[in-house]
């Protein structure tokens, strides 16, 4: 059910595969397009995201435009979050010290919210990085989709997080392997984002993922440093 408010404050109970659809208001005579509210959003959001994750799944290179499509523009930023937040989760309540830094490594020391934005910074860096340093090699993607490309681009490192916290104490050997493996997923969401939603020549994407690494490094640097001195 889809609660949704007209401009002129009449409230319509609604299904929810109106979702989209617009209608004629019966008090104001004004057309309207039904838009799920704040909490219907929230509510579909860890949906979007999943949806996001199967299309890449089945189609983990060329699936990124299909994905990023069938998501909408805020639609990408919803389902990003979702992900980005998921990241962030884990940083936060499954650090570990054996995750390499450049992989958006635990930054340790006291639980809290300071600590929660430390954990977040690396997305943010990455969201920042891809529109911004895409924009320079000439790319296209918009803001929005950059959410989304830096929430499926981190999955692998949440992953490993998971698998170092199940393995904590344990194969030290395995976790480094397991790292390089989640290293090379992500770097190659990013090429694939590189050049299906940038739409960069693959010559371009070559070069912008390096680039991207180590500004989204340095820039999660400078962030975690100040959130420190907070
Ligand atoms: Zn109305």
């Amino acid at each position: 059910m889809i609660k949704f408010t007209c401009e002129c404050g009449e409230v319509y109970n609604l299904a929810d595969d109106t979702l989209g659809k617009t209608y004629r208001c019966r008090k104001c005579s004004k057309v309207f397009t039904v838009t799920a509210g704040l909490q219907g959003r929230a509510q579909q959001a860890p949906k979007k995201a999943w949806e996001a994750v199967k299309i890449l799944l089945s189609d983990p290179m060329s699936g990124q435009q299909r994905a990023a499509q069938a998501m909408g523009e805020t639609g990408c930023v919803e389902a990003g979050l979702v992900l980005c937040g998921v990241y962030a989760l884990a940083e936060y309540f499954f650090p570990s010290t054996k995750v390499p830094a450049i992989l958006g490594g635990a930054q340790g020391g006291q639980r809290g919210f300071n600590l929660l934005l430390c954990d977040a910074a690396p997305a943010a860096a990455l969201i920042v990085g891809f529109f911004l340093i895409g924009k320079i090699f000439g790319g296209k993607a918009s803001i929005q989709r950059s959410v989304l490309v830096s929430g499926t681009a981190l999955l692998p490192i949440t992953a490993l997080l998971l698998l170092a916290r199940i393995a904590s104490g344990g194969n030290e050997g395995l976790l480094v392997g397991a790292g390089l493996f989640a290293a090379c997923f992500a770097l190659l969401l990013l090429y694939a984002a590189s050049v299906e939603i940038h739409q960069l020549s693959s010559r371009k994407a070559f070069f912008m993922v390096p680039v991207l690494i180590l500004a989204t490094d340095y820039m999660t640097n400078i962030a975690v440093a100040q959130l420190m001195k907070w």
